[in-house]
């Protein structure tokens, strides 16, 4: 049986399930107290101090673990211990009589149900954490902590969950932690978010798991095409422990590397963290291909200003240790919302006010991330911008007036992302103003097949594959002449694409951090020049079927 979710985090893994259980699920929040008014507020107030403690202690781990950046999202929870609209609701049913157990869950479900219904992610995501807090406190106070597997248990586990918080996430012991799958959750989810940190293979959103597994039962986490498979049959398992086992094995390139026939292929990493940038650099990425700068704001309560902005990417320049850094302007709208940064709801956000469009329509926010910019690109030489969602020469214009206004000593090469179909058309044009292009496959699939990437319905439509994409994909490289392109999408990581993207003259690919040394060993086994005859055949399928049919003898050309 194989349940459809989110891929959350790449990576297969394989192993018996171990289903965490809610401490907190069967807690009767009507139940009326036994104990005296103030007994129950002293065993409150002792079980939000341990809770404290634990938070406190797993923020450390954290920082260590994940980076300070994302342990933020951890020492967040403090703030929820503190917050006068969880404590003092929960006090006061205490005193109606509830148990303290009682009160905390019921509270927390209230509060975070409040903030889920706002349809605000960020807000949603303050509702996890809220849950999580609760369940910590009542574990305290029921002596019934939720039991994650750490050393000593059974060893590549995979973890179960109807959702998983974030401080359960770092509480895995990675010896023996081997994937996740839960029931409900996001990519954007920071339990999601701390996975691809610590590169546990990750499903979250597989519907009906809780129902169709059992502890101990065989599951396969795919954590690249978001599957779950329960109860694999050998064949299938054995697949996907060759593949773990490939990539465990997998060989760090440090140096650039070329095809057997010296073309040279840059092999980058896309990064939205300092520990993403150090991860990199370890895996023997090139540079950073892609720096998403919306990370940044949408970790911090307010969007940070000029000068934090500067000394954050100065952080990140840093830990690239002189490899090129591209970092991409704020691209955020309608479905990716920033604390403090009020952005209208609309009824299409994936057809309106995002990338370019909203950083121009916000100038003083705008100016002050290009100053930064400007800032760290005077300190750091190999550091380039790019901008967006960019549709028109119109918007290039306008950016390049805020820059000759407000950063006219800016020393970073410029760019322009191609995600919208109307800027591969115009690709020639857009070369000649700009020093580079990326191409942002994820989006441009979406737009050139009008299939919403995130609509799990229209999975069959969204297609990097489909002829007309790797046709618009020929059509930019072809009319960008002498102007540098890479591919910052997640199809530069596919093994699939490398012979057909090397073989259409993209020889800059930016791919997710594990992925580098695959595509580092995968263009040494390449031969370039083989690949020409069957890169014409892929460019002339009709269907997707032969797309696969050409991808194959294109595969076999390449290898020669
Ligand atoms: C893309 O659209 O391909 C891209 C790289 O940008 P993002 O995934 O951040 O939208
Ligand atoms: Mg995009």
């Amino acid at each position: 049986m194989i349940l459809q979710g989110i891929a959350a985090s790449g990576g297969c893994a394989i192993g018996p399930l171990a289903l965490i259980e809610q401490a907190a699920a069967e807690i009767d929040v009507t139940a009326t107290s036994t104990r005296p008014v103030e007994e129950s507020l002293a065993r409150l107030t002792a079980a939000v101090e341990a809770s404290r403690e634990d938070i406190e202690l797993i923020a450390a781990t954290a920082r260590e673990r994940i980076g300070a950046e994302n342990a933020a999202i951890i020492e967040a929870q403090l703030l929820v211990l503190d917050d006068p609209e969880w404590h003092e609701p929960v006090v006061e049913a205490i005193h109606e009589g509830a148990t303290a157990e009682g009160a905390v869950w019921r509270v927390s479900q209230e509060v975070a149900a409040m903030l889920a219904a706002l349809d605000d992610p960020y807000l949603s995501e303050r509702s996890a954490d809220i849950l999580d807090v609760g369940q910590r406190v009542v574990g305290h106070l029921t002596d019934r902590r939720r039991q994650v597997p750490t050393a000593g248990a059974a060893r590549d586990v995979i973890i179960g969950a109807y959702e998983l918080t974030p401080t359960d996430t770092l509480d895995l012991d990675l010896e023996v932690v081997r994937g996740i799958v839960t029931e409900v959750g996001s990519r954007t989810a920071h339990a999601a978010i701390i996975a691809r940190q610590l590169g546990i293979p990750a499903v979250v959103g597989a519907k009906g798991l809780l129902d169709a597994v059992s502890s101990g039962d065989l599951v396969l986490v795919d954590g690249d095409r978001g599957t779950c498979t329960i109860r694999p049959g050998e064949d299938e398992a054995d697949r996907a422990r060759a593949s773990t086992a490939a990539r465990a094995a997998r060989e760090v390139v440090v140096d650039p590397v070329s095809t057997r026939d010296g073309v040279a292929v840059q092999v980058l990493a896309n990064a939205g963290s300092l520990a993403d940038v150090e991860r990199a650099v370890a895996w023997g990425a090139d540079g950073i291909g892609l720096f998403r700068t919306e990370f940044v704001f949408m970790q911090a309560a307010t969007p940070p200003d000029e000068d934090e902005q500067a000394a954050h990417y100065a952080a990140i320049a840093e830990a690239a240790q002189g490899r090129p850094v591209t970092f991409r302007t704020l691209d955020i709208g309608g479905d990716k919302p920033v604390p403090g940064l009020h952005v209208e709801a609309e009824a299409n956000p994936f057809l309106g006010v995002r990338g370019v469009r909203l950083t121009l329509a916000n100038e003083d926010l705008f100016v002050a991330q290009l100053r930064a910019l400007a800032r760290t690109a005077a300190a750091f030489p190999g550091i380039k911008v790019m901008v967006p969602m960019v549709s028109g020469l119109e918007e290039l214009d306008q950016v390049r007036a805020l820059l000759a206004e407000h950063a006219p000593d800016a020393a970073f090469g410029f760019g322009t992302m191609v995600e919208v179909p109307s800027a591969a058309t115009i690709a020639p044009e857009l070369a000649e103003e700009v020093d580079f292009l990326s191409v942002g496959t994820n989006d441009l699939t979406a737009y050139v097949l009008a299939a919403d990437r995130g609509n799990t319905g229209l999975d069959y439509l969204y297609d990097e594959f489909h002829p007309a994409v790797l046709r618009t994909l020929h059509q930019i490289r072809s009319g960008a002449g002498a102007t540098p392109v890479s591919i910052c999408g997640e199809l530069a990581g596919e093994p699939r694409a490398l012979a057909l993207l090397v073989g259409l003259g993209y020889h800059q690919l930016s791919v997710s951090g594990p992925l580098v040394p695959e595509v580092k060993s995968a263009v040494r086994e390449l031969t370039a020049a083989a690949t020409a005859e069957g890169v014409a055949a892929v460019l002339r399928a009709r269907r997707r079927s032969e797309v696969d049919a050409a991808l194959d003898i294109l595969a076999q050309l390449g290898m020669r």
